[in-house]
């Protein structure tokens, strides 16, 4: 059957007032949704709007709660002053200012992204690429710094806000090369965003063709990070250039490395549009291997079953379920964030439901300063309540797959929040 074709079109907070008004919203909670989407950013789209949300279902339909402002996700008081503003139509430049004030405040470059992470060549300083762990490299094509939607609690939100000083991205393909040849112990790239699959197949193309060359004979494998196949899968089924994209990913395979899409799934109902399906068809034709991920978030996903759901439609779609994460500490973090001790239990209550094929999926992680902590469980040692955890990746390898352990703490919600059990923390 012929997809039905649909033009890409954006919605900005431009269209607030007009989407809102769908909803039995009051003029007062519109306003909010307003004075929030000033502060962080919102965009959204007519497949999102029209197929994803149930908007019988709104407030608390999970795909509009990941994609539109809540009220509550600023603090009380930043909320009030933007509203404030709104209200008597304050100029553009106050609202600016207000807003950059506020962004400041809620940790932009969470885990120490950039002073830690920037890696550094012939003395300057690879804005726009990360190499946090040895084997892989992170880079951000310049022109793949937005998304098809945004989701609200996303904690690359400082790439989608108007500030340079808060962006990092790169178009210096030559950089990534002699990158690479000074680095032979990387062998993944993984190009992100943003979402890399915003740009044409021709300029994705310029950054990945460049790695297939035979210098790169240690890469083994290429990921781009995406959540496309969700906000907007005619990417793979009707866009103009659809088809030249999977003809890059099937050069991309033909050149002896792994494609993995680390493809961002949030919710089940992401996977309901046959359109979605027929996107995750396509792209595993090429040989792509499509692995999926997303952070567990309050009011969105926050139940096992919706998990178990969404890992068994994956799996039998042939795609593999590979991370849940914590919510990260950063933007509209308290509005978002589920304990460790909850996380852990959902996560437990879903992956007993799920047969050994969706088991690669391994959380919950903590992306944090020192790499990815997995809370693998809850126990009693020596009559002492503790979270056992590990490193997934770390900043040192020597940590990666060591148990260590931290006081129970029900409310913890970050690592941070976490005190050592039986000694001092290895990192
Ligand atoms: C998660 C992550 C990676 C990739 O880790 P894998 O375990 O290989 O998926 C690489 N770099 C950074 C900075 C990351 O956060
Ligand atoms: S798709 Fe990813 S990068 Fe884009 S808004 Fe969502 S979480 Fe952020």
């Amino acid at each position: 059957m012929e997809a039905k074709v649909t033009r890409y079109r954006a919605y900005t907070a431009h269209q607030l007032e007009k989407l809102t008004a769908r909803t039995h919203f009051s003029a007062e909670d519109r306003l909010a949704m307003r004075a929030v989407a000033a502060v962080l950013p919102f965009r959204s789209n007519e497949y999102v709007v029209d197929e994803l949300i149930d908007w019988m279902a709104v407030p608390d339909d999970p795909i509009f709660r990941l994609t539109f402002p809540q009220p509550d996700m600023l603090a009380e008081p930043d909320l009030n002053r933007m509203v404030d503003l709104l209200r008597r139509e304050a100029n553009a430049g106050e609202v600016r200012a207000a807003a950059n004030e506020i962004r400041l405040g809620l940790s932009p470059h969470p885990g120490g992204q950039v002073e830690l992470n920037t890696p550094r060549l012939e003395g300057d300083n690879l804005t726009g690429m990360q190499h946090k762990y040895p084997e892989t490299l992170l880079f951000f094509p310049r022109q793949g710094q937005t998304c098809h939607a945004y989701c609200t609690y996303c904690f690359r939100w400082p790439q989608f806000v108007g500030e340079p000083s808060m962006k990092m991205a790169t178009d210096d393909v030559d950089a990534l090369c002699s990158y690479l040849s000074a680095h032979p112990e990387i062998t993944s790239v993984l190009i992100t965003g943003g979402d890399p699959l915003v740009m044409s197949a021709d300029v994705l193309a310029r950054y990945v063709e460049p790695l297939l060359d035979k210098r790169f004979e240690s890469l083994e494998s290429i990921r781009i990070g995406t959540k496309a196949l969700s906000y907007w899968p005619y990417r793979f089924v009707s866009d103009p250039d659809a088809d030249d994209l999977l003809r890059l990913f099937e050069r991309v395979v033909a050149s002896g490395k792994h494609l993995a899409l680390m493809a961002h799934f949030s919710h089940p109902n992401e996977l309901a549009p046959q359109v979605a399906r027929d996107a995750l068809r396509r792209v595993r034709e090429t040989g792509a291997v499509v692995r999926c991920q997303a952070p567990l978030i309050r009011g969105v996903n926050d139940d096992a079953a919706v998990w178990a759901d969404m890992w068994r439609r994956l799996t039998r779609f042939g795609a593999v379920p590979y991370y849940m994460f914590v919510e990260r500490d950063t933007g509209p973090k308290d509005y978002f964030a589920v304990p460790l001790a909850r996380a852990y239990e959902i996560f437990r209550d879903a992956y007993r439901q799920v047969s050994g094929l969706a088991r690669t999926v391994r959380g919950p992680i903590m992306s944090a300063t020192p790499g990815k902590v997995m809370v693998d469980g809850i126990a009693n040692v020596a009559d002492q309540e503790v979270f056992v955890l590990h490193f997934v990746q770390a900043r040192n390898p020597d940590l990666v797959n060591r148990p260590f352990f931290a006081k129970l703490d029900p409310s913890a919600v970050w690592l941070s929040d976490l005190e050592p059990a039986f000694g001092a923390f290895p990192f």
